[in-house]
């Protein structure tokens, strides 16, 4: 397939993956800020609007690749404290700040941490009404498999919702976010982290993301329907919805 880049060195790229947020975890929180000049609220909020958690208790999502739990910690408080999240991330470190998080909010009633791949998860089928992952999918290194299991565990009428960087359509925007992205966020990952290396294969993980009507394509191809998706800043980022029927 034409995603076969993606196979090549596959099982290579995870402890990288690691690797980086294993560094960034202090600081991933106040480097999302910096490096989208904080568009990255505004697209999550986008993101929780348009799941639009019902306000009933018993309602679970499950937010792969949830890091710190900006994800989760939107959707529970949409939901007037009623939704249960299940924030599951292959990071230690990330879930640790995201704990720490959750109690400061006083929503580790709840929220769950679970450490855990997205290509292989711990539960059984058809659990969860909602499956959200935030700039996420990108880092996975088999994304057919992390689709798959998204699949699997929802439930019938379950919705999938996928928020990532994706193909910037806009004549003159192109240009500026592959400035900002190459030149400036390297030396400021450096300049916050000591380390400017992670931010880099950020940046390139980026690129090698397939984009928007392909991405589309690979969700339908596990299963999903009515599959569609959403611009935001002129496609710096989309997020993707489908529905298990
Ligand atoms: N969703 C959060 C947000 O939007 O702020 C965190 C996104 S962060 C850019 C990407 C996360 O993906 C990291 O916490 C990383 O540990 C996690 N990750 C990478 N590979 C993973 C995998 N195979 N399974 C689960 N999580 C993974």
């Amino acid at each position: 397939t034409s995603y076969g880049f993606r196979k090549v060195g596959a099982q290579d790229k995870q402890p990288l993956v690691n690797e980086v947020f294993h560094k960034v975890a202090r600081r991933y929180d106040v480097m999302n800020d910096l490096m989208s000049a904080g568009l990255h609220r505004v697209w999550k909020d986008a993101m929780v609007a348009w799941l639009n958690p019902p306000k009933r208790p018993g309602w679970q999502v499950l937010d792969v690749a949830g890091g710190t739990g900006d994800i989760a910690f939107r959707i529970v408080e949409t939901s007037g404290g009623q939704a249960h999240a299940t924030v599951l991330d292959i990071n230690g470190s990330m879930l640790s700040v995201g704990r720490e998080r959750a109690e400061k909010k006083k929503l580790d009633s709840n929220v769950d941490f679970i450490e855990a791949n997205a290509e292989e998860l711990p539960f059984e089928d058809g659990r969860f009404d909602a499956y959200t992952i935030a700039f996420g999918i990108r880092n996975v290194p088999r994304i057919d498999a992390a689709l798959a299991e998204a699949f699997r565990v929802l439930k019938p009428g379950g919705r999938f919702l996928c928020l990532e960087f994706s193909d910037v359509d806009m004549p003159l925007l192109d240009k500026l976010y592959e400035a900002w992205s190459f030149k400036a966020i390297p030396p400021i990952g450096r300049l916050v982290t000591g380390d400017g290396e992670p931010y880099s294969y950020l940046v390139e993980s980026i690129r090698k993301f397939p984009d928007q009507r392909n991405f589309a394509a690979m969700i339908g191809r596990a299963g999903f329907e009515r599959v569609t998706f959403r611009n935001y800043s002129g496609g710096i980022a989309a997020l993707h919805s489908g529905w298990k029927l």
